[in-house]
């Protein structure tokens, strides 16, 4: 069976899902949460597990736009990721 493939929304390049990082709107938390386990439920956007596609996403607004959600906070997203412990 082929491995899941996503796109990446930082570099737009598509590679195993493996090496995507999920992440997802909360509602409850008014922001986006790294869904590292691909347990929650809702829209998903895929990004690279590094820093610099996620720039390259909040650079190009994908975020909002993978997740139709009003643009999230780039501070938000910067700090979940972190907690994450991705860097
Ligand atoms: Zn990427």
């Amino acid at each position: 069976m082929a491995e899941p493939i996503r796109t990446c929304i930082g570099c737009r390049r598509k590679d195993s899902r493996d090496r995507l990082v999920r992440l997802v709107w909360d509602a409850a938390v008014g922001g986006v949460v790294i869904d590292r386990l691909r347990v929650l439920p809702g829209r998903g956007a895929s990004v690279h597990a590094d820093g610099a596609c996620l720039e390259k996403a909040l650079q190009r607004r994908a975020l909002g736009r993978a997740l139709r959600v009003a643009t999230p906070s780039a501070d938000q997203v910067r700090q979940a990721w972190q907690d994450a412990g991705l860097s």
